[in-house]
């Protein structure tokens, strides 16, 4: 039997991570993302207010979404940094 770990997914280098205060929640990323990872959210405060959110453990860093968006809010960030700085930031 192979160790399950040999067969576990490798990690993109990159994400992608959305400035949300840019974002007009126009929604050309999610059309565009190939791994269906970016959800549509809507603000509490201001429904008509939209934007978006990645799911950075599915992001597979193909900057397809940082390429189409209009309003150039989204930024590619290397995993391994941004991980480093969560870990700082919710330990
Ligand atoms: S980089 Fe690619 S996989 Fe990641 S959110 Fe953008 S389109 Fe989706
Ligand atoms: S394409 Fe850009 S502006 Fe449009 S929803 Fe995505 S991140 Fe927001």
């Amino acid at each position: 039997m192979v160790a399950a770990t040999k067969h576990a997914k490798k990690k993109s280098a990159y994400i992608a991570i959305v400035r949300s205060d840019d974002c007009t929640g126009c929604e050309a990323c999610i059309v565009f993302c190939p791994v269906d990872c970016i959800d549509l959210m809507q603000s509490r405060e201001n429904p008509a207010e939209k934007y978006v959110l990645i799911d950075k453990e599915t992001c597979i860093g193909c900057v397809l979404c940082a390429r189409y968006c209009p309003w150039d809010s989204i930024d590619m960030i290397g995993r391994e940094p941004f991980e480093q700085r969560a870990e700082l930031v919710f330990m």
